[in-house]
């Protein structure tokens, strides 16, 4: 039973939150010995798999985790909705690290909520800090100081996108291309999405076309063409950035969750996907140096 549905419930966690919120503020008020938004036995902020894989796919995964850290309490959430696709890609990470380890490919995983701050977002999107997600509020996300919200962005925006930077530099022996994979929910607002999978792509179409060929070949299931998110520098960063910004051929996909909630469904479409990356890796490396 979803426990923020009775009265008692949520009069509970806004008692709670208040209580989180002031030993955070009173935190964030002393100045610059301010204590670090992640303690030191906390999970890392950003985690890389496999750094030195062999393979010219280097993936991504911005959604990796619906972890909070601890000093933020559970931004007034109920552990339900902190589970929901509000809070993260569900299934989503199962699948990197899967292709990861079947294409011996580098990944690297972003290790907190989309909710704390979204690592796919740029700063200045109302949706970097959603005060709201979904039509669900984020009680501890409304009325943050300049202070806070910078203690999210030092703490898990910038060494997500410093441990991306710092692969792709240091990969001088190989070339790069860049895959994020996210998931998103089967139904949305009340209207059922019809594709298993989505691949897309901002300004280069070029590892988006390849790979949207050799899936469309290899199976029997739907797949978006930009479905059912198009990348746009308004509200995306991690391919515009780190691939567009680059000039490596990229793009993002997007598993519908059913799919993928069980270790079997992730483990297929890992496989289908690389199936399908194997297919396209010459061609798009052709891509790269044309
Ligand atoms: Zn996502």
């Amino acid at each position: 039973m979803k426990s923020g549905v009775s009265p008692g419930a949520d009069a509970h966690h806004a008692q709670a939150w208040r209580s989180v919120r002031g030993s955070a503020l009173m935190a964030a008020d002393t100045g610059p010995t301010t204590v670090p938004l992640l303690a030191a036995d906390e999970p890392p902020c950003v985690e890389t798999v496999n750094a030195d894989g062999r393979s010219s796919l280097v993936l991504v995964c911005d959604h990796a985790a619906n972890r909070v850290p601890r000093r933020l309490g559970s931004l007034g959430l109920d552990a339900l909705q902190l589970a929901d696709h509000i809070g993260w890609d569900p299934g989503a990470a199962d699948v990197a690290r899967r292709l990861s380890a079947e294409l011996d490919a580098p990944l690297v995983l972003s290790g907190y909520s989309r909710l704390v701050i979204d690592c796919n977002r740029p700063l200045r999107s109302a949706e970097s800090i959603a005060e709201q997600s979904g039509g669900v509020p984020v009680p501890g996300n409304r009325g943050l100081s300049p202070g806070e919200r910078q203690s999210r962005i030092d703490a898990l925006f910038r060494p997500y996108h410093a441990a991306i930077a710092r692969l792709l530099d240091a990969r001088t022996e190989r070339p790069s291309l860049l895959l994020s994979i996210h998931s998103f929910t089967p139904v949305l607002n009340g209207r059922p999405r019809p594709w298993h999978i989505g691949v897309s792509c901002g300004r280069d179409r070029r590892l988006a076309a390849l790979m949207l060929g050799a899936l469309a070949r290899s199976g029997d299931f739907s797949v978006g063409d930009n479905q059912p998110y198009p990348i746009e520098d308004a509200i995306d960063y991690t391919i515009p950035v780190h691939g567009e910004g680059r000039g490596l051929p990229s793009a993002m996909i997007e598993l519908r969750q059913d799919g993928i909630q069980t270790a079997a469904g992730a483990a297929a479409w890992a496989a289908r996907l690389a199936q399908a990356y194997r297919l396209i890796e010459a061609e798009a490396l052709r891509s790269l140096a044309s």
